[in-house]
């Protein structure tokens, strides 16, 4: 019996590097670029319909207008008859629906109120990405696996997407030889991309009932952190963990070869040449690619270790809910607070947490570093704990206490307390 991506137990991903030929990179740019302009024309719509909507008077031609606005929003042939060059062979229908998908669950985010801002157009970038997804035919195929749908893996080392064909790839050989290796695995969403740097890759939803991951050993043990912005962060046994310095050379390099950018972008506007065709331009636009992925591989290296090392050595982990608006209201720290990548940390240890089956909870941070975790004293108003004290001493119980050492412990209180309602 075929099942729903929704209906299985696991849930994981992968994501592999490809080597398509030329004819397939156009292939790929062209299905990109129709995808979002899908997106886009549907944002178009929705904005015309909102302008409309707000004139409140009744006229004919309106009203006939929004109704072929809101056809073409809701079906595909009435896009494709209004755009005719989507007939195109090149053109995956998956990728169409996929389109529309994400137009549709970008309201939803919006109206959840999980994002600020209502749905806007995508801009045109260097880094293009599409989206479409296997079949898996019920008449043929008893149980899904990688390589029995119409999208999906040949071997270890090819994959086959609709219009684009056979593709060769690459991807971690100890996860590729583990869930060739499962029972069952069926793929769900697959994204096709390339960066800026001009690699292209190939990301898979996957699911099964057999979990993607052997279970850890049990410790019982329970730690809060406190993330902060002296080091990365500061855990209630007072181990510290720094930001990495190697990240910051990078970050040197960066900042160099983009001010050589804007030189070369200041030589093709002298001789009026458009930037996508300055040569030197665009070797130079290369390159400050290239460190910035740098940069982020680091980062996200760096974060998974991390993240890695907490799930491994502790049953229950405790941080702070991070406010991020509120923090960049603090003007100073928006920088440091951006670059130190919290939010994705906390993410990634959201999910490690849930696949490992370790628990994970986030606590409201208000006042973990102004009381005492000893004696549950709270500094008063004129007391309070600048950035700058990194020591204090209670003034009810005369413990000592080093500033983030303290805020951890409070953290993981308050986390065991939740836990124990
Ligand atoms: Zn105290």
């Amino acid at each position: 019996m075929l099942k729903k991506m929704s209906e299985y137990k696991y849930h994981s991903g992968i994501r592999l590097r490809i080597y398509p030929s030329h004819q397939q990179k156009r292939i790929i740019k062209k299905n990109a670029e129709t995808a979002r302009f899908i997106y886009n024309e549907m944002i178009a719509c929705s904005k015309e319909i909102a302008a409309f909507g707000k004139l409140s008077i009744y006229i004919q031609g309106i009203t006939e207008r929004i109704q072929v606005l809101r056809e073409r929003i809701k079906s595909v042939t009435s896009l494709k008859a209004h755009f005719l060059w989507m007939d195109d062979v090149d053109l995956d229908a998956n990728m169409i629906a996929n389109a529309k998908k994400n137009y549709a669950h970008a309201w939803k985010c919006y109206r959840c109120s999980e994002t600020k801002n209502p749905p806007a157009f995508h801009r045109r970038t260097y880094a293009l990405s599409y989206q479409t997804n296997p079949h898996y035919n019920r008449q043929r195929v008893s149980e899904a696996t990688l390589t029995n749908g119409s999208a999906g893996f040949r071997d270890t080392s090819h994959v086959y997407v609709p219009k684009l064909g056979r593709i060769r790839c690459k991807g971690s050989r100890k996860i590729l030889v583990h869930i060739f290796s499962m029972h069952s695995v069926r793929i769900g969403t697959m994204t096709v991309s390339r960066d800026a740097c001009g690699g292209y890759f190939l990301s898979m939803q996957l699911a099964s009932d057999e979990p993607f991951v052997t279970s850890l050993p049990k410790t019982g043990s329970a730690i809060g952190i406190d993330l902060n912005l002296k080091n990365f962060y500061m855990d209630s046994n007072g181990r510290c963990v720094n930001h990495p310095v190697y990240i910051q050379r990078t970050k040197r390099r960066v900042t160099r070869a983009q001010r050589i950018l804007s030189r070369k972008a200041r030589g093709c506007r002298r001789q009026h040449i458009p930037l996508r065709r300055g040569v030197r331009y665009q070797a130079q636009r290369r390159l400050v690619a290239r460190l910035k992925q740098k940069i982020k591989r680091q980062r996200q290296d760096f974060l998974h270790v991390q993240a890695m090392d907490l799930i491994k050595n502790h049953e229950t982990i405790v941080a702070e809910q991070l406010d991020i608006s509120r923090l960049i209201q603090l003007r100073r720290c928006t920088k440091a607070i951006y670059e130190a990548g919290w939010r994705t940390f906390l993410d990634f240890l959201e999910y490690k947490a849930k696949r490992y089956r370790r628990i994970f909870v986030k606590v409201n941070p208000a006042y973990t570093t102004q009381r005492c975790s000893a004696c549950g004293y709270i500094l008063p108003t004129g007391q309070r704990l600048q950035l700058s004290d990194r020591q204090w001493q209670c003034p009810s119980c005369h413990v000592i206490h080093d500033r983030d050492r303290n805020a951890a412990c409070n953290i993981l209180q308050r986390g065991l307390a939740t836990l124990s309602k």
